[in-house]
């Protein structure tokens, strides 16, 4: 096998604002796995934030490259995985790239949808959250009008205005709402207030509404909160699940925490035993890894995997939109295909 890769920038259709900067581009570097004439296509999604870039990640991948190089027909996907995962301790985004090339390839080796190797079956078009940036309350209106598409609005909160932010946007939609707080709050019973405040305005979850050290607040929040408390950053690999059992309703499961689809369906499955509520995410990817992740679209409770549409030089095609609706191919693999054939060259 071959393991190339390209560093790429992704550009987003309008600069997207969050509180301390707006970002008009994310880096992140495409792999590709070439084996007797078939292509396996992955991602390394870098949003600045989460700490990985695009010098540590093309270091990882030339180590990981020794590795995949030396593989043939026989491989074992699950023991080339722990090999990769043990080069290093972080990395999640060039393990996701790798994992998701894998992927990708073993479905194009066996003819089939990634989803039905897997066997999950293949999912109906289920309706993504768009996420709108709110960094201008007089932007709202419009912010709103763009998602006009999509049935459910996902917003950014985490400031004392968040009731006053709420009541603008009820001023002009009913649209169902997911709330991420990303931390935001930190005092347990003004938490339970806003929740039970957030039931009444038709808000269905709200993500780490609370910093991860503040493990024991969460779990007293979220025992009686009338929404479900769904984890992202408390969450990123299969470890952490067993620390949110109980303190969280749910997690937010995303390819570059996870390490991959490998990593993801290990989380899938341990959400499932526990009875614990299972939502898809992404970070500014592209439609490769957004593609990748929609592959178990059947077995999520809540899908948030409406990047592809924020980017506007995206170098593949693969899930489309309709109606605000993600909707599956059923190309072999993670049913992605390059616009451009030339572009590893
Ligand atoms: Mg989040």
């Amino acid at each position: 096998m071959t393991l190339t890769f390209k560093p790429f920038l992704l550009e987003f259709k309008h600069p997207f604002g969050v509180s301390s900067n707006i970002r008009t581009h994310t880096p992140t570097v495409f792999t590709r796995i070439e084996h007797k004439g078939l292509f396996g296509y992955g991602e390394a999604c870098l949003p600045e934030y989460l700490g990985d870039t695009t010098q540590n990640t093309l270091q990882f991948l030339e180590q990981a490259k020794a590795i995949i190089d030396a593989l043939d027909s026989s491989f074992d996907p699950k023991e080339v995985f722990h090999q990769i995962d043990c080069l290093s301790e972080g990395n999640n985004p060039a393990k996701a790239a790798i994992d998701i090339a894998i992927s990708d390839l073993r479905g194009k080796i066996s003819d089939k949808p990634f989803y039905e190797l897997m066997g999950f079956g293949k999912s109906v078009p289920v309706a993504t959250s768009c996420t709108i940036g709110i960094d201008d309350i007089a932007m709202i209106e419009q912010k709103i009008e763009e998602a006009d598409e999509f049935s459910i609005l996902k917003i950014k909160a985490g400031t004392a205005d968040d009731k006053k932010l709420i009541e603008t946007i009820r001023k002009y939609t009913d649209k169902p709402l997911y709330v991420d707080v990303n931390q935001g709050w930190k005092d347990k019973k003004a938490v339970l207030h806003m929740l039970e405040w957030l039931y009444t305005k038709n808000v269905l979850l709200v993500e780490q509404p609370m910093p991860v050290e503040m493990a024991e607040e969460m779990q007293w929040v979220t025992a009686k909160s009338p929404i479900p408390t769904i984890a992202d950053e408390s969450v990123k690999r299969l470890k952490d699940m067993e620390k949110a059992k109980g303190i969280f309703t749910g997690v937010n499961i995303k390819l570059m925490k996870s390490a991959g689809l490998t990593g993801a369906r290990e989380m899938i499955t341990y959400a499932k035993q526990n009875d614990m509520e299972i939502m898809l995410g992404c970070m500014a990817e592209s439609s490769c890894a957004t593609s990748a992740m929609a592959q178990f679209m059947k077995s999520a409770d809540y899908i948030d995997l409406d990047a592809p549409n924020l980017i506007k030089n995206d170098p593949f095609t693969g899930v489309v939109y309709n109606d605000g609706k993600v909707i599956l191919n059923d190309l072999p693999g993670i049913g992605v295909e390059l616009k451009d054939s030339s572009f590893f060259d």
